[in-house]
């Protein structure tokens, strides 16, 4: 007990510890830190921001883990939730206006279709697209609009959180589009969005598509420096409040354990801290095995244990050519070769994979040239062979998987836009391995787990009481639902009445 006490006397005291920094950490860090709270950010990797983070081939920058958004338009939740935050000045959409610079096209029919803006739009030309299927089109978007509205955790002035009990909740995606039309083509276009969650529409439920999609048909947007237009807003926000940032830094051990509490956490650098409560945002395996065994039940781990990962992709990094970068207008491109978008994200297709086709908003380089993203869904079983291996140090295997699926994406994309042929360098391209390594995930999966239907996720308290979860994994995953993990789970750890105040503050 006189240790215990020595050691607290020495050691740093913070309100509060958030762990990992991408999107979900650096929201919990602001909020709790404008509630007035000293905070700690710990980062595993050298910097802050997790996917967030930009990097540059030659003279352009490409993102890692956000290339465009919903919900940024006035009264969107995006817009809302930087609002709250006050950082909504501080970051610039830059809107998709025209339909055609967001298109699905369907290989196999040699369909496209555009994409409108607005939820009226959307729905409009969709008709127009589907003359005979009108009704179930209505039905498709009010289905949506109906989910959004009751799930209350979308308003954000509210300060009620309910737990996701609808219906539909509890169906699936595939079976609410299978009851609303026979038609194979018109249930891949509504399901096509899948890409930006990663589940098969006959795994996710459809009120989680609807959570997810709702934010697409209002406003689609790119964002001025992408990833990094949200990491540097947040560093400068810091500023203003008791915010520590430590990098390349973790927690090695939760030490002692009493009532159900952490009174002290080590960390990597051998430095010890104390905290009143501390928050992951990092992947639900790599909480568990921070947790003593001691201190949760079996049904715990089996439960967390169970998680499977969303899809990942395998991505080219890319520069259009001057002549060809004339031709192209920033803008996303889905090519999907079969209408089931079941196959498309199922790890055992064989076909021909997506692309997700992703031209870059940023200025052109010095002689002309612009950047090209290309994401082709792919899942851990494609890298498993290579798994135990290091970045750096590969096997030949390896190299050469990756050169295969290279030249077969480059293959794919100038079989449908030919003048790519002459007109694309590829600058690098990355695996489901280079994203575990880059973004100290255990799988390289794009979005954390897999939000699969009656799925009970790790979010909030956990056995040990001044512990919780928060991340793409606890709730929804992109940008908007890891930000929406962190107000739920920060709304816990300040306790309703304070956050309530803080949002009276904010309104
Ligand atoms: C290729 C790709 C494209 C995507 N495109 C989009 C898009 O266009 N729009 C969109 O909204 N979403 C997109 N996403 C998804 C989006 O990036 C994520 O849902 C979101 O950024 C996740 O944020 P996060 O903070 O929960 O996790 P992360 O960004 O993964 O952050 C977790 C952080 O924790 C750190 N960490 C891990 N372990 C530890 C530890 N033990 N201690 C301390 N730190 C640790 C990591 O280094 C990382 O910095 C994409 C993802 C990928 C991979």
């Amino acid at each position: 007990m006189f240790c215990c006490n020595i050691f607290r006397r020495y050691m740093k005291r913070y309100d509060n510890i958030v762990v990992g920094s991408g999107i979900s950490g650096l929201t919990m860090t602001l909020l709790l830190a404008m509630n007035g709270r000293r905070v700690l950010l710990l980062e595993k990797g050298t910097h802050i921001g997790g996917s967030l983070c930009r990097f540059r081939k030659g003279q352009l920058s490409f993102d890692t883990g956000f290339h465009f958004t919903g919900g940024l338009n006035d009264g969107g939740i995006l817009a809302d939730i930087l609002g709250l935050l006050g950082l909504r000045d501080m970051i610039e959409p830059l809107f998709i206006e025209d339909s055609s610079e967001n298109r699905f096209i369907f290989e196999s029919t040699g369909r496209s279709f555009e994409h409108p803006v607005g939820f009226a739009n959307v729905k409009a030309r969709f008709r127009e697209y589907f003359p005979s299927e009108s009704t179930a089109i209505d039905a498709y978007f009010d289905a949506v609009q109906s989910v959004c509205s009751r799930t209350p955790s979308l308003n954000i002035h509210d300060n009620l959180i309910a737990p996701p009990n609808l219906e539909e909740d509890y169906i699936s995606l595939d079976a609410v589009l299978k009851e609303m039309t026979p038609d194979p083509l018109l249930r891949g276009l509504l399901s096509g969005y899948a890409m930006c969650y990663g589940v098969r529409p006959d795994e996710v439920s459809f009120a989680n598509h609807c959570r997810m999609v709702q934010n697409f048909y209002e406003s689609i947007a790119f964002v001025r420096d992408g990833g990094d237009g949200f990491i540097h807003a947040f560093k400068e926000k810091f500023k203003g409040y008791e915010v520590d940032i430590r990098c390349s830094t973790t927690i090695a051990e939760l030490a002692e354990v009493s009532d159900s509490r952490v009174h002290r956490f080590v960390l990597s650098t051998g430095e010890e801290v104390s905290a009143d409560s501390c928050v992951f945002t990092i992947h639900p395996s790599q909480v568990l095995s921070l947790l003593p065994e001691k201190q949760y039940s079996r049904a715990f781990a089996s439960r967390v244990n169970g998680f499977e990962p969303s899809a990942g992709f395998f991505s080219l990094f890319a520069r259009l050519k001057p002549g060809a970068a004339s031709r192209t207008k920033s803008s996303i491109v889905s090519l999907f070769p079969d209408p089931d978008v079941n196959n498309l994200l199922d790890p055992e297709w064989g076909g021909t994979p997506a692309l997700v086709i992703i031209t870059s908003p940023d200025a052109p380089d010095p002689d002309g040239g612009k950047g090209i993203c290309i994401l082709e869904p792919s899942f851990p079983r494609h890298v498993a062979q290579w798994s135990d291996s290091r970045l750096g140090s590969r096997p030949e295997g390896y190299r050469e998987y990756k050169e295969r699926r290279v030249s077969a994406i480059r293959e794919h994309l100038c079989s449908v836009f030919p003048h790519y042929l002459e007109g694309l360098e590829i600058l690098d391209a990355g695996s489901m391995l280079t994203y575990k390594d880059y973004l100290n995930s255990p799988d390289g999966s794009a979005y954390g787990v897999k939000q699969k239907m009656r799925q009970f996720n790790m979010i909030g308290r956990l056995p040990l009481h001044n512990l919780y979860a928060a991340g793409q994994s606890a709730l929804l995953p992109g940008v908007i639902g890891a930000m929406m993990s962190s107000l739920i789970v920060g709304r816990s750890v300040l306790g309703k009445d304070e956050y309530g105040r803080f949002l009276g503050r904010a309104a």
